[in-house]
């Protein structure tokens, strides 16, 4: 498997994050947001990843070194005057619920969404969650995009449906949790939700269920992987977007979206997921190798492994 090349795009949040904690020490300050534990997720499978955002004059160096080391294409990262965006979170003791104990949008508040030239063509493209306007903005933007997958949130479900609406009907996926598919769809069997989501336009859909895996609706398919079971999770922020950067980043690295890449694009998912909170911030999924995920895959592909029906007489 060789590596993309220039054929990923995301947009959305580039953070700084207060974490807290029931049993570990708190963490303030580290970098964070949907589009770096995307980006940095995607890296083993892409030679560059494009990355639109706007971040404030309070973000150093070492962050942009973060992203460069994993080859985040920051053309499109705005620096703005003013604070990057800054969410603080208290996680419960299961580690499964958290709060947010605050959003300050900073800069992000005035984002307007500005893809670079040359940018408009990217194939595989991830619109992280932000405001449904500004993912209808970005995709005003686009021109031949192969593949288009969608994050969105509670808070946009409740209060801009109809603009969310008409965002499913352009994108060809989402990813997404199993509240927010109940939310969206009132249904609570995941099968009936997945289709549900599918009747409102995209045909394929990804809905994540933490430390219980995710399923995949693509078509008339269903497929299904397990979360990978860790003795220990430090820090669970970004995992739903570290899914995301590894589904997104596989199926860039494969070029084309069928059974069989997407099949390999949800291990890829929870391969990613399952770095992340192994670490606190995106020091879980920094660094990894595309052996790293190698690795890792092939304890999915033995933890799922049946055995064929053999009739019993
Ligand atoms: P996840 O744990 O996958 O939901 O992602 C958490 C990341 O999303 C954190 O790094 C936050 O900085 C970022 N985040 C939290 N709330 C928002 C929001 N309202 N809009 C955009 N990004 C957010």
């Amino acid at each position: 498997m060789s590596r993309a090349n220039g054929n990923l795009l995301v947009v959305g949040s580039v953070a700084f994050d207060d974490l807290e904690f029931q049993n570990l020490y708190p963490v303030h300050n580290v970098l964070g947001g949907a589009a770096t534990h995307f980006a940095i997720a995607a890296s083993p499978f892409v030679d560059r990843t494009r990355l639109v955002g706007v971040v404030g004059d309070d973000f150093q160096q070492h962050d942009r070194q973060i992203l460069n080391r994993h080859r985040v294409d920051l053309l499109g990262l705005e620096q703005r005057p003013g604070n990057t965006f800054r969410w603080g979170g208290t996680y419960h003791e299961d580690m499964n619920h958290r709060d947010t104990r605050y959003t300050h949008l900073g800069v992000f508040e005035n984002f307007q969404p500005q893809l670079p030239q040359g940018w408009e063509q990217t194939p595989f493209v991830f619109l992280a969650n932000i405001h449904p306007r500004l993912q209808h903005d970005v995709l005003d933007q686009m021109q031949h995009v192969q593949f288009v997958a969608m994050d969105t949130m509670n808070l946009w479900i409740n209060t801009q449906r109809n603009v969310l609406a008409r965002l499913l009907e352009r994108v060809n996926g989402i990813i997404i949790s199993d509240q927010e598919a109940a939310l969206l769809t009132g249904e609570r069997l995941i099968l009936k939700m997945g289709r549900a989501v599918q009747q409102l336009g995209p045909k394929t859909v990804v809905i994540k269920r933490g430390e219980h895996g995710a399923f995949l609706f693509h078509g008339p398919e269903l497929f299904y992987v397990p979360a990978h079971p860790l003795k220990e999770v430090i820090d669970p922020t970004g995992a739903g977007d570290s899914f995301a950067g590894g589904f997104m980043g596989m199926l860039a690295c494969h070029g084309e979206v069928t059974m069989d890449t997407l099949r390999r694009a949800m291990i890829a998912g929870s391969v990613m997921a399952s770095f992340c909170v192994q670490n606190y911030g995106v020091f879980g999924t920094t660094g990894k190798s595309l052996d790293h995920v190698e690795e890792r895959y092939k304890t999915f592909v033995q933890l799922t492994r049946c055995p064929e029906f053999v009739p019993l007489t």
